[in-house]
């Protein structure tokens, strides 16, 4: 499959009892324990979820990789209509199936779990992350960490390409205002920001409005706007030959997973001069926060960890402009050099 890429360990698991149907990708465990969260999606055919399991799998090594956590990459599919199929046993038998790698690979949530469902995961098997937490420790949900993490990039993303330390009075755009982006627009409006925001639930942007004061567009609106910042915060695959030539952002710097439709996008926003802040780099807090969880950390060494995050992004537009490369071209093999080399280490 094009999707292989020497991945480690594949591995098929099925509970008749559940109708459990599973796939685990283990990418790479060089760095540590493979983690990354458990997707529940109805799949046509079993070979679509072997091509996103490996795909996600490996995206989880880069990501892990650059984030500077103690993990390897990995991900779970359940192939399953996650409204209709979840039953508790269901997810204990997916408990047991992660146990039975013996720590290899972490589970957490992802599209289509949630930390209810992580909890019965949690009645099989040690090695899941994603549960509620008690106050002042690591855990909980990973939106707000991950906003924290956006909000500093996108600050460094700034000072690179408009040579600005402050905020204040800037445009940005943001594209989705739900669990990332609501937290993010809390903390650009508090640096002045003046914000303007799409998104397809009319509650949800009704929110920003009131409580930020942000200017609301139509969704299909908000891509081409003028504005300093473009941050997409709800779907991915929006940079593409289609959208690219109509942005007016000089940055991208959002949340989204896998903005870019296709590696090639990278070089489209370099040419047009749009510093592009890579997705998987700048929306590591999640998996910063999912890591001390697992390992037993504190809430505030997840904010420590997070402050680490416009440091690698700055580091990955300068070897870009060095290098004349695309910022994604750099970041992957920047992962790809960890990868190679020895395993992280968490300061205590
Ligand atoms: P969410 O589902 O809470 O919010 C996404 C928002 O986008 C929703 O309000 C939705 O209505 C809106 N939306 C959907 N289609 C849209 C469209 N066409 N135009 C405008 N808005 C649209 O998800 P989230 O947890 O906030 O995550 C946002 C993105 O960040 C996702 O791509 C996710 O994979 C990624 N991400 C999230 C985390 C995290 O910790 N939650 C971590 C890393 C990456």
């Amino acid at each position: 499959m094009p999707e292989f890429d020497g991945h480690e360990h594949v591995v098929f698991g099925h509970d008749a009892a559940t109708s459990l149907r599973a796939i685990i990708a283990v990418h790479s465990t060089v760095l540590g324990p493979a983690a990354g969260g458990c997707r529940m999606w109805p799949y046509e055919t079993t070979a679509q979820a072997v091509a996103d399991v490996l795909r996600l799998s490996r995206g989880m090594s880069y990501k892990n990789a650059l984030a500077g956590v103690p993990f390897g990459g990995g991900k779970a599919v359940i192939i399953g209509e996650s409204r209709k199929a979840k039953t508790p046993e269901l997810f204990e038998a997916f408990g047991r199936f992660v146990d039975s790698l013996g720590g290899r690979y972490v589970t957490a949530e992802d599209v289509g779990t949630t930390t209810a469902d992580m909890a019965n995961v949690a009645h099989a098997t040690r090695h899941v992350a994603g549960l509620g937490a008690a106050p002042g420790a690591a855990g909980g949900d990973p939106g707000p960490k991950t906003a924290r993490g956006v909000f500093l990039g996108l600050r460094a993303a700034v000072k690179f390409r408009l040579g600005r330390g402050d905020l204040e009075g800037l445009k940005v755009a943001v594209q989705g205002v739900g669990g990332v982006g609501y937290h993010l627009c809390a903390l650009l409006a508090a640096e002045g920001v003046r914000l303007t925001v799409a998104d397809v639930r009319p509650a949800a942007v009704q929110r920003v409005c009131q409580e930020f004061g942000a200017r609301v567009v139509a969704a299909d609106e908000l891509l081409a706007l003028e504005a300093d910042v473009l941050s997409p915060c709800a779907l991915g695959g929006v940079l593409n030959t289609q959208s690219i030539p109509q942005l007016r952002a000089r940055i991208v710097a959002g949340a989204a997973n896998n903005q870019l439709a296709h590696g090639q996008d990278g070089v489209a926003l370099q040419n047009a001069g749009i510093l592009y802040a890579p997705d998987y780099v700048i929306n590591a807090g999640g998996i910063i926060s999912v890591a001390r969880e697992y390992y037993g950390g504190t809430e505030a060494q997840v904010l420590a960890d997070i402050e680490a995050i416009p440091g690698r992004l700055t580091e990955i537009f300068e070897r870009a402009r060095r290098e004349n490369r695309p910022t994604n071209a750099v970041a992957d093999q920047m992962a790809r050099e960890r990868i190679g080399s020895e395993p992280h280490q968490l300061v205590a």
